[in-house]
């Protein structure tokens, strides 16, 4: 599975997309008020680190003895924009989407990733089903934990560098995006 690394990425990359394409959709005044509000608010660097740590918050479960479970499913996804898009004062609809990308974007990430040990994969249906699911064609490599290994090491610092390589010109894309369509529906 992928590094919390190319998470904290595909959090960005993925709620940027979803940023870009609410701010052009949204029409109504009051709500563009709304979102720069949140924006001014927030501010971007810590708009975008709770984005990444939305990319990274499903591996919470590594702590609850249950890894690539309950976590990492649809449900999951649901639940986040659920609870995203009830405490947001207004524009509740594109900071639930843009909560739920962060978050799924994980999903997708490790359904990408390598996982040798079974189950092999991530319950990405639940609470449809308990099944697991894993592409057939990976991207990521796996994580090595036998830390005390100077292979290791070596290997993780090639999936970081691999992940680094894909995910980073993704991401700048996506920043670029967002900030365009921002812009394209703010003009001064
Ligand atoms: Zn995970």
């Amino acid at each position: 599975m992928p590094t919390p690394i190319a998470h904290a990425l595909g959090g960005i990359a993925a709620s940027c997309l979803i940023v870009a394409g609410s701010s052009l959709a949204l029409r109504k005044p009051a709500s563009r008020r709304v979102m720069e509000a949140v924006l001014a608010r927030t501010g971007p660097w810590r708009g975008l680190a709770g984005l990444a740590g939305l990319g990274v918050l499903p591996d919470v479960d590594l702590l609850l003895g249950m890894h690539r479970s309950v976590t990492h499913s649809l449900g999951a996804v649901f639940l986040v924009a659920a609870v995203a898009g009830g405490i947001a004062p207004a524009a509740r609809l594109s900071v639930a989407l843009t909560a739920a990308a962060a978050f799924g974007s994980h999903l997708l990430l490790d359904w990408l990733g390598t996982d040798p040990s079974p189950p092999h994969g991530i319950m990405a249906w639940w609470p449809w089903t308990n099944q697991f699911y894993l592409s057939d064609t990976p991207l990521f490599m796996r994580v090595c934990r036998e830390y005390w290994s100077l292979d290791c090491w070596r290997h993780n610092a090639l999936a970081v560098s691999r992940e680094i390589a894909l995910l980073v010109p993704v991401t700048l894309a996506a920043l670029l995006v967002a900030r365009g369509a921002l812009r394209r529906s703010n003009p001064l």
